[in-house]
């Protein structure tokens, strides 16, 4: 059956922890439009009990069967595309432009791993290091974690589970998601059409709730793959230690914009409102803080503050296209923007546009702010809003300071018209990626791996045949070519035998004559 979501109820009030159920609000209109289970640590554990049951057969459908069953579900997906789009749309007040992204990253990854995995999952044969191991075979066989956790946060509700899941399917693991609780209505719908509409098996499952929720599935799966705070990040990695299950953590970032003196200084503003502004600023890569150099921050500044204030927002519903940002996901998301503007109004920066929360819904506008400094949250803190706190610098060397002046590391990006010094730059900046003349893109390249340096998170997303192969635990397998009925280096030990070991050692493993023939004073 279809999830059921618009109750039509206004209102919002906070779900107690120990509640059965809990109510996703609109952000647009603050609307109550769905009502979903908060589920328990015991109906988390019935479900894990569940996944594992399923996953042998998983393993053992290859993977070619796996990608049949990963591409069914995508026609799903898509054939179903506007009606999950407007879940999207309706949990998370987002315009239309935005919203009409988040298929797009399901058919980017799946069929990603679903081409590849196969490939990537093959045993990997290897050749003995040295010649003393000569007579052994070598090979790495790849075998899914049984069960693997995937917890994401509320910025892309479609599209965040959908960068981690299907990779954890096709190597073969079953997976207990857990949508974030603001956004949660989409993501439990993709999984109702893959348990209820494609004839797949039961091997995904989505077990919806509040923070406790999540940490029931970190107690009860054999890898976490974890997006969101740094602060939930590292509780998460912290309990995951204590049990000894790897995690991946995929956490905040304060990403900075570095535009030098030689810069195409259009393309620059552009990339620097697309970057900025895309999601309402809701997006862990986006462009968080900007450092220009002097001789054209003045033409930069101008053009920023024109174009920032030409972007329409607001919640297209009609699907017209009329807006460009939505709203801000939560009413505390609201009021962090919020907190980091006055602040930094406070110790001296000016805002050009934007700069005053909106009257209804949970939005924010495009807000562009001068004279600030790292005094001011707004360049420290993650914001994680529609803001461009704009800092003039002097040199290139001034520029990778001040951007790697933060807690967070993980992303950012250099615009000049010199490759070398772009990547001059790049390789100073201490961030797990970066972007020459472009914004938002190196989450997107998946030969890539894409994670954070510093308090942004441990491990990466994806990186070629990791994005699959880090769902599996690598299992050596070694054989002998040779089938003798004893080996040197076993029981007993005879003086003739550790002789004759001690010179192949000397032979093989030495690097001149001399030593190699024993012929150098030993000791
Ligand atoms: P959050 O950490 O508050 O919540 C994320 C998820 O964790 C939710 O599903 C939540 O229910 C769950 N959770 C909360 N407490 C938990 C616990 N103790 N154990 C297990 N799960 C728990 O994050 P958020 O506010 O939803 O998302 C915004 C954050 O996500 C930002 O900091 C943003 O930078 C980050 N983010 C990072 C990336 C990335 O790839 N690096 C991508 C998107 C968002």
């Amino acid at each position: 059956m279809a999830l059921s979501t618009e109750t039509g109820t206004t209102g919002q009030s906070p779900t107690p922890s120990g509640a059965e159920f809990f109510d996703v609000h609109g952000p647009a209109d603050n609307r109550v439009v769905g009502t979903l289970p908060n589920h328990s640590p015991e109906q988390v554990a019935v479900m894990a009990a569940e996944l594992r049951a399923a996953q042998p057969a998983w393993e053992d459908l290859g993977p070619d069967g796996r990608a049949k069953t990963l591409r069914s579900w995508l026609d799903w997906v898509m054939d179903n595309e506007q009606r999950l789009l407007e879940l999207v749309q309706r949990e998370s007040g987002k315009s239309w432009g935005d919203t009409a992204i988040e298929t797009m990253v399901a058919v980017e990854v799946i069929n990603y791993v679903t081409k590849h995995g196969a490939k990537w999952l093959a045993d990997q044969d290897h050749r003995p290091h040295s010649a003393s191991q000569a007579t052994k075979r070598l090979r790495v066989h790849a075998r899914p974690y049984q069960l693997v956790g995937v917890i994401t946060p509320w910025n892309f509700p479609l599209g965040m589970p959908m960068m981690d899941v299907p990779g954890a399917l096709m190597a073969g693991a079953a997976v207990l998601s857990k949508p974030s609780e603001v956004t949660p209505l989409a993501w439990a719908e993709a999984v109702r059409g893959w348990r209820e509409e494609i004839g797949a098996p039961p091997v995904l499952a989505c077990a919806t709730g509040l923070g406790g929720t999540g940490a029931a599935v970190v107690d009860l799966v054999d890898m976490i793959q974890f997006t969101g705070s740094t602060r939930t990040g590292r509780a998460i990695g912290i309990r995951a230690a204590e049990r000894l299950i790897p995690s991946s953590l995929e956490l905040g970032g304060k990403d900075a914009m570095i535009v030098l003196a030689d810069a195409d200084i259009d393309r620059a503003v552009g990339g620097a409102i697309w970057g900025g502004l895309f999601n309402s600023g809701q997006a862990c890569i986006s462009v968080e803080r900007v450092y220009v150099q002097a001789p054209v921050y003045d033409e930069f500044v101008q053009k920023l503050t024109e174009k920032a204030a030409a972007i329409r927002q607001g919640t297209d519903t009609d699907k017209s296209y009329s807006n460009d940002i939505g709203a801000m996901a939560t009413e505390a998301q609201v009021d962090i923007v919020d907190r980091h503007v006055k602040d930094a109004v406070a110790k001296g920066a000016r805002v050009l546009t934007g700069g005053t929360r909106g009257e209804q819904g949970f939005y924010y506008p495009p807000t562009v702010l001068v004279d600030v400094d790292h005094t001011m949250d707004c360049m420290r803190e993650e914001t994680f809003g529609p803001t461009l706190p704009v800092m003039k610098v002097d040199t290139d060397e001034e520029a990778i300071r001040l951007a790697n002046d933060s807690p967070y590391g993980l992303a950012g990006s250099v615009w000049t018209a010199d490759p070398e010094r772009a990547e001059r730059v790049a390789r100073q900046l201490e961030t797990g990626g970066v972007t020459a003349n472009n914004v938002l893109a190196s989450v997107f390249q998946f030969p890539l791996p894409m994670g954070g340096w510093k308090s942004s998170g441990l491990g990466a997303r994806f990186g070629g045949p990791y994005s699959v192969r880090k769902y599996c635990r690598n299992q050596a397998f070694v054989s002998e070519r040779l089938s003798l009925k004893s080996e040197m280096n076993w029981y007993p030990y005879t003086p003739a035998k550790s002789r004759i070991m001690g010179r192949v050692i000397r032979l093989l493993g030495l690097h001149d004559w001399r030593r190699r023939l024993g012929l150098k004073a030993n000791g």
